[in-house]
């Protein structure tokens, strides 16, 4: 990364960060994968239910592998004989880890959700929420983070898990009500209700998509 994107992202995450406050969560800065990973086991006390929604940017971190090798309850819904029954364990747990699809220079979450768990368990339940944000996620307002969720994310998500949905052909939403479609749930966060639930690591790196 050349040092002028370094410094604008710095910047930028400062930006971040105090928007974050202002809607009572919590925001940090790291410049590498290696140091979002040691801050999140920092943040994860070991003995802990953790559990997570999906998230490519979390596990490039290496987090679910160290969580999975480590002290911890690990609740895998990938490797559950009933998934339902993982799913429904994670609005209970301790740690909900998740990425975000886009978030906003002043702090807004968006994110979208075909089966809705992920964006539930965000909004309600497990006792925190860790996510791990990759600065490629930045958008400067709600509408362009929006348009990112369904231009960028979920086209990529749908072409991850090859769907029958046009965005995977076109790459871009043609805002279908395909039976497939990943897009049935909006959430946008503007404030946490609750202190001290929402942790966001801002990582000066393209994580996920
Ligand atoms: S609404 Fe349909 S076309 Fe648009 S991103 Fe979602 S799945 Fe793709």
């Amino acid at each position: 990364m050349d040092p002028n994107t370094v410094k604008r992202n710095d910047l930028l995450a400062q930006k971040v960060i105090k928007g974050l406050q202002s809607r009572n969560m919590t925001g940090y800065y790291v410049q590498t994968k290696e140091e979002a990973l040691k801050l999140a086991l920092s943040l994860i006390p070991e003995g802990s239910t953790v559990t997570m929604g999906g998230g490519m940017s979390v596990y490039e971190t290496g987090l679910v592998k160290a969580l999975k090798e480590g002290n911890y309850n690990y609740i895998d819904r990938e490797e559950a004989q009933d998934r339902r029954a993982a799913m429904l364990k994670a609005y209970d747990a301790d740690f909900f880890l998740a990425s975000t699809n886009a978030i906003t220079d002043d702090g807004v979450l968006v994110n979208i959700d075909g089966n809705a768990n992920r964006v539930s368990a965000i909004a309600y339940g497990p006792k925190k929420v860790l996510m791990i944000v990759g600065m490629n996620k930045v958008c400067p307002d709600v509408d362009t983070a929006m348009k990112r969720a369904r231009n960028v994310a979920a086209p990529i998500n749908n072409q991850r898990f090859s769907s029958n949905n046009p965005c995977v052909k076109t790459g871009a939403c043609a805002n279908c009500k395909s039976p497939d479609t990943i897009c049935c749930q909006f959430l946008v966060t503007r404030y946490s209700k609750h202190t001290d639930r929402i942790h966001v690591i801002l990582v000066n790196d393209n994580l996920g998509f």
